[in-house]
């Protein structure tokens, strides 16, 4: 079978304790849902082989064309806490990798392509609403700006899986910078392999720190593009209300794409204690635990890296410190920047972060909806006799009234004025974010009733996030009650 597909496979280049190699388990009865024609010109990749039979045939893992190399991944990971020595892909096959028509080297993974020899007894396979999810949320993810793996493809797979109940099997094809993990440096670190450790930090720093290789500690400028990557990503999704719900330390890629969308939800009304997860009993990762905890895994990821980072123990600790160290001004810079940009201020002066952070703390008091009010503040700035749409968000309305008088006073004295102001929050506050309640009704339309025109109609819409949409205004609306009490499952 031959495809227009030029992949050049660096990873399956590394030595074999790195992964297994296999094909995926063909499927009974492939069907396309739904293929992202844009990524895949994005990729170089022909829209038209893909949707065809030889394409429908490769996502689904049936048939694969020349060129790939399949393989499943071996990391391990800290899960909620404990380390766990050997994870890997238990349902995921990565087909190879291709060079974009940016220059970029980006994989081209099957999740859900059936058991590998990393599955410890589950069965590899994936269910049509976690896959839907994923392709909704990622994309989504991607429209806001925010470094993400994307959804290539979705195929129905024409078999059940079983889960608490019978549901319709799905495969999603996954495209990403890479798929190393915090955790695949683990893997490596905890058998004392430091010769594939370094095998692992050389090939990253090719793929993504190209620079570190010239710095005087290559492994250490290399912690330090993991880190800054990080603290930008989780101050990326605070602004947009973003719960990841399981950053294990196997879920946190050194690429600094978010990756692993289980059980990943988005606020409705603003509250820094929100969780989602079902399986997250004790708030780990909580909304705003979130920068903690990535500075815990990177402090993991370090820990891995020691050998490396210099000749003795004590040095290479040094070299660790000082390198995590920069994540807190990392994220400060970046998350009250962002705060900033919210509330219409194009840059920061004394006060500005206090201002943003009494905001916050009015709309968690009065259950305020995230989104719906930096979305309607831009109005608010663009006109002050437009404040009655925010402030009804507000259970005590006066709560906004207070802040907006020494909002507007701030306003005042920026440079820019309503009209340019309210353009530039409409830019960095979406209208749309995939709303859970609404991400739910998609995915029961389409395991219920087969229907995929809701999945359609969402994803279209999440596509362009900062553009009011007339006649599909719904879709940014917030839910009865806030959202409170809902639950992820993965
Ligand atoms: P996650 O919670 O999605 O990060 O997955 C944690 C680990 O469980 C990874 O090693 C996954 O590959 C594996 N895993 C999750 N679901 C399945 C499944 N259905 N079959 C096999 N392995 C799985
Ligand atoms: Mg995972
Ligand atoms: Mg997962």
């Amino acid at each position: 079978m031959s495809a227009p597909l030029p992949f050049d496979n660096s990873y399956a280049r590394l030595p074999d304790r790195f992964f297994r190699r296999l094909a995926p388990t063909p499927v009974a009865e492939p069907s396309l849902i739904t293929l992202n024609r844009d990524l895949a010109l994005e990729l170089g990749l022909d829209p038209g082989w893909l949707g065809g039979p030889e394409g429908l045939a490769m996502l689904a893992g049936n048939r694969l064309p020349e060129g790939t190399e399949p393989l499943s991944a071996a990391y391990a990971g800290h899960q909620f806490g404990n380390f766990v020595p050997q994870l890997g892909d238990g349902r995921a096959i990565l087909l190879g990798e291709v060079i974009d028509r940016a220059g970029r080297r980006r994989d081209i993974q099957l999740k859900g392509a059936g058991p590998t020899p990393f599955s410890r007894h589950a069965d590899g396979r994936a269910a049509l609403g976690p896959v839907l999810r994923e392709y909704l949320v990622s994309e989504s993810m991607a429209a806001l700006g925010i470094p993400t793996t994307r959804a290539l493809a979705a195929v129905r797979t024409g078999e059940r899986v079983v889960r608490e109940t019978v549901l319709p099997g799905a495969v999603l094809t996954r495209v990403a910078a890479s798929h190393i993990r915090v955790g695949t440096f683990q893997f490596f670190a905890a058998r004392g392999d430091t010769e594939a450790l370094r095998a692992l930090a050389d090939h990253v720093i090719a793929r993504h720190d190209p620079e570190a290789a010239a710095a005087g500690n290559p492994y250490r400028a290399l912690l330090e593009g993991v880190i800054g990557r990080q603290a930008e990503l989780v101050a990326r999704w605070l602004l947009v209300g973003f719960v990841h719900g399981v950053m294990n330390t196997d879920n946190m890629s050194v690429a600094g794409e978010t990756i692993d969308y289980g059980p990943c939800a988005f606020l409705d009304a603003y509250d820094a204690r929100a969780t989602f997860s079902s399986i997250d009993q004790h708030g780990r990762y909580a909304y705003g635990n979130q920068p903690r905890i990535a500075l815990w895994n990177l402090t993991r990821l370090a820990e891995a890296l020691l050998p490396l980072l210099a000749a003795d123990e004590e040095a290479g600790v040094k070299e660790a410190e000082a390198a995590l160290g920069g994540f807190a001004p990392r994220f400060e810079a970046a998350y009250h920047g962002g705060l900033a940009r919210k509330i219409g201020l194009a840059e920061m002066r004394a006060g500005d972060a206090e201002l943003a952070g009494d905001l916050l703390r009015r709309m968690a008091e009065n259950q305020a909806d995230f989104t719906l009010t930096f979305r309607r503040l831009a109005d608010a700035a663009a006109d002050p006799a437009a404040d009655g749409p925010v402030r009804d968000l507000f259970v005590d309305p006066t709560a906004y009234d207070a802040w907006a008088a020494r909002w507007r006073e701030r306003l005042d004295r920026a440079p820019r004025g309503p009209a340019e102001t309210a353009a530039a929050m409409r830019a960095v506050n979406p209208a749309y974010i995939p709303r859970n309640h609404r991400v739910e009704a998609v995915i029961e339309a389409a395991v219920e009733r087969g229907d995929f025109a809701p999945f359609a109609e969402l994803l279209g819409v999440l596509a362009r996030p900062y553009t009011d949409q007339p006649g599909l205004a719904r879709y940014g609306e917030a839910p009865e009650g806030g959202g409170i009490g809902y639950r992820t499952f993965c």
